[in-house]
């Protein structure tokens, strides 16, 4: 009796902690306090048309109940989509609740103005808490509306370039500008800001007509804003078509008994001949030179460093021309052809090289073919190279003025006799150098164009 008693007694108090319990259950479920995730990508600095974004949201427990994106300016408000989720129930198995929606954000359509707007992005969940309202995540994401492309015209109205030389241009842009430069063809040149004035910043740019080009390229200045709008403006130019010389060389066996040598720690495959390897240095070893001296344009310096004309190596002779296409023969048969990319100078052997002009030593030493070499970046992408010298005297990082010693000539790497190799480059396109030696080219194309340019500085 007494032990029924008690055995009732004991599954009355198990009822009651199982009610109790089921009830703290229900409460903490209902009330539950987890705050809704919600995302919103990407999150881009500025707008300049119609942008997409992925809206992600989730709910780990009582599942989302509203979603709401508006976009907000100067007061306005926007509504870009809004969604109500029907209620999952209380025991839902089906786990976390995820919504994902792409939306499209088009200024235009939404007659937003330029200038700064506010995302809002609102999502609410299915729990008793805030007073029935549920918990709620707000996200905000800013950004700038700039649909506006950036203005650029240029100042110097006349413009000649000879294929394969320098051409110069001077331009002004408006002062969101944040990339600008000159397009030949697909091939981009980089401007260089020169000062400001009437709330315009005005640049320089170098370029060339390269002299591998077989039409005649299109040219225009392009720019780019902080927002990624672009422009383009057309200048007036003219370009002088040039013919370059063929020139013949015959490579005999003591030339590459003499020439081989240096290339002694380059990885020929094994079982060539010396007029193979020859080829190998000539063609493979030529290339990644010039990829070499065309990477070197990321070392210039945004700032003019040079001053009035260039100089030529002292009391010296023009053996070989910018441009030359040279034919090589072996035994009389046709073996190669290449292009010669700068001027050959001889003087006495092992005469001293100045610098032709101020500038900063950015590469100094060995360059394949060229042999010993030293390149002088004179800033807004344009540079000087010396090349087949016996010593160097400088080093990289150096900063060298005009006429300064920077070795002496001799006959390193690919060279047949004693001279001094100099070429130009332009943003990393070889160009041809004697343009720079013309006080007169200097004048009427580059120093003419920046006096333009002080004149209308504000
Ligand atoms: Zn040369």
């Amino acid at each position: 009796m007494g032990r029924s008693r008690k055995f009732s007694f004991g599954l009355g108090i198990t009822a009651v902690v199982l009610v109790l319990g089921a009830l703290a259950w229900f409460l903490v479920a209902i009330f539950e306090g987890e705050m809704p995730s919600a995302s919103l990508e990407p999150s881009p600095q500025y707008i300049n048309g119609p942008q997409e974004f992925e809206v992600r949201v989730a709910d780990s427990k009582s599942g989302l109940k509203s979603l709401k994106v508006e976009v907000l300016q100067e007061g306005r408000k926007v509504s870009i989509f809004t969604k109500k989720f029907p209620y999952r129930g209380l025991l839902n198995k089906q786990g976390s609740h995820e919504f994902d929606k792409k939306i499209t954000l088009d200024p235009s359509t939404l007659d937003l103005g330029q200038g700064g707007i506010k995302v809002v992005l609102e999502v609410r969940d299915y729990s008793r808490r805030n007073g029935g309202d549920g918990n709620l995540t707000v996200l905000e994401k800013k950004m700038v509306v700039d649909t506006i492309p950036p203005s650029i015209r240029p100042v110097s109205r006349m413009n000649y370039i000879t294929v394969g030389g320098c051409g110069f241009i001077v331009y002004r842009a408006s002062l969101d500008t944040v990339e600008s430069g000159v397009y030949v063809d697909d091939l981009f040149f980089p401007g260089y800001k020169a000062g400001k004035g009437y709330g315009e910043t005005a640049y320089v740019c170098y370029f060339t007509v390269p002299y591998y080009v077989k039409k005649r390229p299109r040219l225009h200045l392009w720019g780019k804003d902080r927002a990624g709008n672009e422009s383009k403006a057309g200048f007036y130019y003219r370009i002088r078509k040039k013919r370059f010389r063929t020139e013949r060389i015959n490579i005999t066996d003591r030339f590459l008994k003499k020439v081989l040598p240096y290339f002694s720690s380059y990885k020929f495959q094994p079982g060539l001949t010396n007029v193979e390897k020859f080829l190998v240095i000539n063609r493979e070893l030529r290339k990644e030179n010039g990829h070499a001296f065309y990477m070197m344009r990321g070392k210039t310096t945004p700032e003019q460093l040079w001053k009035g004309t260039w100089l030529r190596l002292k009391n010296s002779a023009t053996m070989a021309r910018f441009g030359d296409h040279r034919i090589y023969y072996y035994k009389g048969k046709k073996i190669d052809e290449q292009t010669h990319l700068g001027v050959d100078l001889a003087s006495l052997a092992n005469s001293k090289v100045q610098a032709a002009n101020n500038g900063k030593v950015i590469f100094a030493g060995r360059m394949g073919i060229y042999g010993l070499t030293v390149v002088i970046d004179h800033g807004q992408g344009l540079a000087s190279i010396y090349s087949h010298l016996g010593e160097i005297m400088v080093k990289e990082g150096d900063l060298v003025s005009k006429g300064q010693v920077i070795g002496v000539t001799d006959q390193t790497g690919l060279a047949a006799g004693d001279h001094l190799h100099f070429g130009v480059m332009v943003n990393g396109i070889f160009v041809n150098p004697v343009e720079w030696w013309d006080s007169h080219w200097i004048k009427d194309n580059i120093i003419r164009k920046l006096k333009m340019l002080k004149r209308t500085k504000s």
